[in-house]
C-alpha cells in the first residue's frame, strides 16, 4: 500500500458510528481531520462527533460508496464488512487497511487457521457441522469444550458451553443456518491482551500488555499493566503472527492464560478494541491516535504508561445503577457512549481510573460497582 499524507483539513471515513467510531473521530477531530460516519442506527454515539453522517446498512454498496466519495480515505470500526463489498470498496477508493486480514478475521476458523500457520499458539480446535463432529472431539480432547458461530460472534453471542453429550442434545446448536467451531475449553488462570498499532509504511507500536476480567463473557474490567507478566511472550506471538497476515491501524490480540501457565492466542481483533480504552487517559498516545496516525501513515511515538489503570465497562445494568453518582467521584473518567437504548448487557460507556495503588483501587471499583441499589 503505498503512503498517503494527508494534512489536517482531509475527510476521514469511518464504517461504523458506535462507540469505537466515535472514540476514533475524537481523536481525529483533535489532530484536525474532518469525519464522516456511516452506521445503520440513526442515533449511532459517532454521528455526535462527525462533520457527515450516512444512516444506512453495512450491506447498503451505494450509501458506502457516498461515505467513500466524501472521504479521503476510509476505515472501519465493525469488521465485518461483506466481503464482495469491501473488495469494491478497496478497488475504487483509499482504504489502507485492506481487505484480506479482515476478510481472514471475520471467520473464527479461518482466523484460527492463520494464527495457526503463524506458528502461535492456540487452543485446539475444529470446524463442526454436526452433533457428533463435536462428539468425536469431546472424545480426543475430552469436555468441557465451548462451540462459537463462526461469523458474527461477539462478547460471548453465539456460544455454547457444552459439558456433556446430554448438554449436546439440549444445546439446540442451529448446524443448518450458520457455520461452527468447536474448541477446548480452557481453565483460565487469567485473560490478557495486546493491542498494537502498526502504520501504513510498517512502524510498529506496542501498548502495555492488559489484564482482562470477563464476565458472561463481557469484558467487565481491564487492568494495566497486567499483573501476570507475559509481555515479552506476548510480544513474540504478535511477531509471529504479524508476519503471517498483514495489518495497519490498531489491532489487538486475546490470550489466555491457562492454570499450567501456558499463553494461548485466542482471537484478534483487527480495529481498536475495548481492552485498550484505558490508553485515552493513561498512555502518552491512545490506541484511537494510534489508530489514526497509523492509518495515515504519521510517524508515532513509543507508547509510555503515565500511572497504572484500571478500566470499567459500564453495561446498561451498571448505568442503572451508578447513573445518579457518575460524577461523585471525581477520580473517575467517565465517557457515556449517548447511546439512546439501553439494555442490561449492552456497552453504554465506561470509566478509567488512574492508580497508585492496583490493588486498592481495584477492590474500591468493585464495591461500587457491585453493589445491590
Ligand atoms: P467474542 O468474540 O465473543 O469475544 P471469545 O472467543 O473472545 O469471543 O470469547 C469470549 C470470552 O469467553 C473469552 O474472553 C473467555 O472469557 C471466554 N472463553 C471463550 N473461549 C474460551 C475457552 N476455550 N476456554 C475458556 N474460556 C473461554
Ligand atoms: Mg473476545
Amino acid at each position: 500500500m503505498t503512503s498517503v499524507k494527508l494534512a489536517p483539513g482531509a475527510t476521514i471515513g469511518i464504517i461504523g458510528g458506535g462507540q469505537l467510531g466515535k472514540m476514533m473521530a475524537q481523536s481525529a477531530l483533535r489532530m484536525g481531520y474532518r469525519v464522516a460516519v456511516l452506521d445503520p442506527s440513526e442515533d449511532a454515539p459517532a454521528k455526535a462527533t462527525s462533520h457527515h453522517f450516512i444512516n444506512a446498512a453495512f450491506g447498503d454498496l451505494e450509501a458506502l460508496k457516498s461515505l467513500c466519495g466524501m472521504s479521503d480515505v476510509i476505515t472501519y470500526e465493525f469488521e465485518n464488512i461483506d466481503a464482495e463489498i469491501l473488495h469494491t470498496l478497496v478497488d475504487d477508493y483509499y482504504v489502507p487497511q485492506g481487505a484480506k486480514t479482515v476478510l481472514t478475521l471475520q471467520n473464527r476458523e479461518t482466523e484460527k487457521q492463520a494464527i495457526k500457520d503463524s506458528g502461535a499458539r492456540i487452543v485446539p480446535y475444529e470446524k463442526v457441522e454436526t452433533p457428533d463432529a463435536i462428539r468425536a472431539f469431546m472424545e480426543t480432547h475430552g469436555a468441557p469444550v465451548i462451540v462459537k458461530t463462526a461469523t458474527g460472534g461477539y462478547d460471548g453471542k453465539g456460544q455454547y458451553l457444552i459439558e456433556s453429550g446430554a448438554d449436546l442434545d439440549s444445546a439446540g446448536i442451529p448446524f443448518d443456518e450458520t457455520e461452527f467451531v468447536v474448541e477446548k475449553y480452557i481453565t483460565l488462570e487469567r485473560e490478557v491482551s495486546l493491542t498494537i498499532a502498526r502504520s501504513v509504511s510498517g512502524q510498529v507500536i506496542y501498548f502495555p500488555l492488559q489484564e482482562n476480567l470477563h464476565k458472561d463473557q463481557i469484558l467487565y474490567r481491564t487492568i494495566v499493566p497486567s499483573r501476570v507478566d507475559y509481555a515479552e511472550q506476548a510480544q513474540k506471538e504478535a511477531e509471529r503472527i504479524m508476519k503471517a497476515l498483514h495489518f495497519t491501524g490498531a489491532f489487538t490480540i486475546e490470550f489466555f492464560v491457562a492454570e499450567d501457565g501456558t499463553l494461548y492466542v485466542n482471537e484478534i481483533a483487527p480495529r481498536p478494541h475495548n481492552s485498550g480504552h484505558y490508553s485515552i487517559e493513561a498512555c502518552n498516545i491512545s490506541q484511537f491516535d494510534a489508530h489514526v496516525l497509523s492509518i495515515l501513515d504519521h510517524p508515532m511515538p513509543e507508547v509510555y504508561l503515565h500511572q497504572d489503570a484500571v478500566m470499567m465497562n459500564l453495561l446498561g445494568a451498571d448505568l442503572d445503577r451508578l447513573d445518579g453518582e457518575l460524577f461523585t467521584h471525581p477520580e473517575w473518567n467517565v465517557h457515556v457512549y449517548g447511546k439512546t437504548d439501553r439494555k442490561p448487557a449492552r456497552k453504554m460507556g465506561h470509566v478509567t481510573v488512574l492508580t497508585d495503588d492496583l490493588e486498592q483501587t481495584i477492590d474500591a471499583l468493585d464495591r461500587d460497582f457491585l453493589k445491590e441499589t
